[in-house]
């Protein structure tokens, strides 16, 4: 007995506009990402031309307002069409998730007059943004960050570095954390900084482990001047503002993480049923076909608990702790049935010949982005501790 090669993924989507969104989805990815994926990863490409075509298609903001731009979606079909872009390569299914995440403290904390100024822009205009918390020497503690706002009139002067920015130096716009007052998390506020602004430049790209065509790069902050007017929010409330984004942009991370597992396991599922050792196909040794069902019971179990997560999110819930866990289950999940993959392929999983190397590399990252899983873990256990402790 053999044939069981990858069957199409059974999604739980709300209504048939989702399920067409969906079959678009596939359609592009087919088309404009899949094909020239594994290539243009080894060569380090930032495919900015496919930002701009998912921008143009309405893919690259669906969950917020279509007044402005947006696809209006709930976050439980926008979480499944990450899945897919992510499948096809994560430097877009992650890029889609922090030009989200970037857009984040605009549409939930911007002024009337800001969301109408920048939000058509950022949400269907083809611009294409970044999130700028993190620093040399502030991570996991993102409230000690140092980069410093002076304000003299109606002007503030921006100093310091921004390290590890996905997009930095390729995006039209930067929502950045910084210093306005005293130490820790109440000393921070955000601005919306344009990419081309005088003083801000980005340093050449990290060499990373994988996701080579997304640019990760340090920003300097030289007296980078931010008119009053692109302040988000109100001064001391960045590090809320930072969070908030965080809780849904970890969802993001959860669902590429899937969408990374998904296509390892494909592979997996191709590769075995096509190997013969021992006069048979391998898919037939229980060996590996337990491998296998362990494999998509972990990827079932990844979606469903990032869909739940999502729907709480959906029905305007709390699901700070979900997001937590759901980042965590997922991306360790992704990481174990990305290795079991190259494993699945023998020696033919160690080159670059097959993708089941590049997704083991890419699943590695989304254990460490947005919060590391050591951090998800502290998020969890504080919400177990109950509400004094958070
Ligand atoms: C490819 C890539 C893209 C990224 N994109 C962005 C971006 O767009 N914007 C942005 O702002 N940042 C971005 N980051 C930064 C990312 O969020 C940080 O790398 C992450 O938060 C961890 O911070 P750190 O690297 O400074 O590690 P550290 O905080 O120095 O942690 C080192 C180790 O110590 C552990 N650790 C730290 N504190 C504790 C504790 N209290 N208990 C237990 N363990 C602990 C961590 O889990 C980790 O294992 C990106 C990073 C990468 C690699």
């Amino acid at each position: 007995m053999t044939d069981h090669g990858p069957q199409p993924v059974e999604r739980q989507l709300p209504t048939e506009e989702s399920r067409d969104l969906l079959a678009l989805v596939r359609d592009l990815v087919q088309r404009e990402i899949e094909p020239v994926a594994a290539e243009e990863e080894e060569a380090g490409r930032f495919p900015r031309e496919v930002f701009r075509l998912l921008s143009a298609s309405g893919l690259l903001a669906l969950p917020y307002a279509e007044e402005f731009g947006g696809g209006d979606q709930p976050y439980e079909v926008y979480l499944q069409v990450l899945e897919e872009l992510a499948a096809a390569r994560l430097t877009v299914g992650l890029g889609v998730s922090v030009h989200t995440l970037a857009c984040h403290a605009v549409a939930g904390f911007g002024t009337k007059e800001q969301q109408a100024e920048h939000l058509p822009g950022m949400l269907g205009g083809g611009l294409l943004g970044a999130y700028c918390l993190s620093e040399p020497s502030s991570g996991s503690d993102a409230a000690s960050l140092r980069t410093r706002a002076t304000r003299d009139g109606d002007t503030w002067t921006l100093d310091g570095t921004k390290a590890w920015i996905t997009h930095g130096g390729v995006a039209d716009f930067y929502t950045v954390l910084a210093r306005t007052g005293g130490e820790g998390a109440h000393g921070i506020t955000a601005f919306l900084v344009p990419g081309d602004a005088p003083g801000l430049s980005a340093a050449p790209p990290e060499r990373k482990m994988g996701m080579k065509g997304s640019p990760t790069a340090q920003l300097h902050f030289d007296g980078v001047q931010v008119p009053d007017a692109r302040r988000i929010g109100e001064e001391g409330q960045g590090f809320t503002i930072a969070l908030s984004a965080l809780d849904s942009g970890r969802l993001g991370i959860a669902a590429c993480a899937i969408g990374v597992a998904q296509a390892a396991l494909d592979e997996a599922l191709a590769f075995t049923a096509g190997r013969r050792q021992f006069g048979r196909p391998i898919a037939d040794f229980q060996g590996l076909r337990f491998m296998l069902a362990d494999m998509a019971t972990q990827i079932e179990a990844g979606r469903a608990l990032y869909l739940a997560a999502a729907r709480l999110r959906d029905a305007g819930l709390p699901f700070s702790r979900q997001a937590a866990m759901a980042k965590l289950f997922c991306t360790d999940a992704a990481m174990k049935v990305t290795v079991d993959a190259v494993q699945l392929l023998g020696g033919y999983g160690y080159t670059a010949d097959f993708p089941a190397e590049r997704y083991m590399r890419e699943a590695k990252v989304l254990q460490i982005v947005e919060g590391t899983n050591q951090i998800q873990r502290m998020v969890i256990a504080r919400h177990l501790a109950g509400p004094e402790s958070r």
